[in-house]
């Protein structure tokens, strides 16, 4: 089953709970817009390569398409159709005034120069730009992308109009119209949904352990997942005990301290590598697979898609899952969680910290007006706080799982933008 047909299960799953009829549905599931685009590039030994992108605006009834860029192997429009549906749960869910929208370049590159991924950043935005707007689409970081390539994007669009235009693209370096609080902002709003999901099975009579003594492993140490490792370490007192990307996984029994962490985090960013290859032998190596059933309390598969599937489902040990990535646990792995009492904190809410951040860079730039700081932080976490307990409620209200409630909260909000703005002509 395709990626996309995983997440209209999801959907479908819901939507049956809401007894949606089928013509809403019809709407609902089917993406507005889908551009492909193969465009070349000229490669430093004078050679000229085709690319190929998509862009996908899924659904526009609450606002102006919102979504990463992501510049990757796997890279289809199957997956970017995927991405962009719950692009507009996600905005939804957290309550932004957004629809969603995901673009993607079918490339690896830590295979190209750093002119080499400008040329190609440049040319891709060109060419999605006919449908690119501050009030249309506004792209943001995603897989293998950054605030360098956000510039870029931002750069080209600007000299193409002949302005410079802030709300374009969000997750943009401070010193051009980017927010405070950005970089950190989906990690931050991950180990926001730890700390609640522990409060949460604490309260259920769950779990009984205070902070200091719950067990985290986070799947994953690129941008999302490494700021949820430091802040659930430094803010929340948790112990992580384990982190992972595509070189393996480190363990440390008692938990990595917060400066480890950003020790780890500082190397992998500044020599592009990963964290096996700087650790310098300090910690004990695990496999990928090792670190998804580790007998740990909290687990937070923060990387790629289908990480945990039917065939490691059983592996887990954890008794919260909080999704980082967008769509790591299989629809089959999730029945096999559900079945095993697994609480599961679901991704489009869990990762909504970036999307919700970007919200407020966008809003900042259209306004020429930037805030604090603090006042980031502190806007972050109330939206957060707020859709998780939203969700709690809906999910006791319906008795049925999180992932499911985050969807009846979502569908409902789309649903019903979508019938007062009613069908044109
Ligand atoms: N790529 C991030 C996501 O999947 C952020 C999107 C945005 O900020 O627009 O949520």
């Amino acid at each position: 089953m395709s990626l996309y047909e995983n997440a209209v299960r999801q959907f479908n799953k819901a939507a049956d709970i809401m007894d949606l009829n089928q013509d809403m549905r019809d709407v609902l599931i089917h993406p507005k817009r889908e551009l492909t685009v193969n465009f070349p590039v000229r490669m430093d030994d004078g050679s000229v390569k085709v690319f190929t992108g998509h862009r996908v605006q899924h659904n526009v009834a609450r606002g102006p398409a919102k979504g990463g860029i992501r510049f990757h192997p796997n890279v289809d429009l199957d997956e970017v159709k995927a991405l962009a549906f719950w692009m507009t749960w996600k905005a939804a869910v957290v309550d932004i005034p957004y629809g969603g929208g995901k673009g993607g370049i079918t490339v690896d590159p830590r295979n190209l120069s750093d002119g080499e991924l400008e040329r190609l950043s440049r040319r891709f935005f060109s060419e999605i730009q006919i449908i690119i707007g501050e009030d249309k689409d506004i792209p943001a970081p995603d897989v293998n992308t950054n605030g360098q390539v956000m510039a870029w994007f931002m750069d080209t669009y600007s000299m193409n109009v002949g302005h410079t235009a802030l709300g374009i693209v969000t997750g943009k370096p401070l010193e051009i119209g980017g927010s405070l609080g950005r970089t950190e902002a989906t990690g931050r709003g991950v180990r926001i949904c730890i700390e609640e999901g522990a409060n949460y099975l604490r309260k259920n009579g769950k779990c009984n352990k205070e902070n200091k003594d719950i067990k985290v492993a986070i799947h994953g140490y690129g941008n999302v997942a490494s700021y949820a490792a430091i802040l659930t370490v430094e803010e929340v007192g948790m112990k992580v005990v384990a982190i992972c990307d595509i070189t393996g996984g480190l363990y440390k029994e008692e938990g990595f301290s917060a400066e480890e962490l950003k020790d780890l985090q500082e190397k992998v960013l500044s020599r592009k590598a990963g964290i096996c290859d700087v650790h310098d032998g300090k910690y004990k190596v695990i496999t990928n697979e090792e670190l998804i059933s580790l007998d740990v309390d909290i687990l937070a598969p923060a990387a790629m898609e289908n990480t945990i599937t039917a065939a490691n489902a059983d592996n887990v040990k954890a008794k919260l899952i909080v999704e980082g990535a967008n769509g790591p646990i299989t629809p089959e792995a999730d029945e096999i969680l559900l079945e095993k009492g697994v609480f599961i904190v679901p991704d489009f809410l869990a990762n909504a910290g970036g999307v919700t951040v970007s919200y407020f860079e966008w809003v900042q730039g259209l306004q020429w007006n930037f805030w604090e700081l603090e006042d980031v932080r502190k806007a972050l976490h109330r939206k957060m706080k707020k859709a998780f307990y939203d969700v709690i409620d809906t999910m006791e209200k319906y008795k049925i799982d999180m992932r499911s409630a985050a969807y009846v909260i979502a569908i409902e909000r789309v649903a019903t933008a979508t019938k007062l703005r009613g069908i044109y002509p």
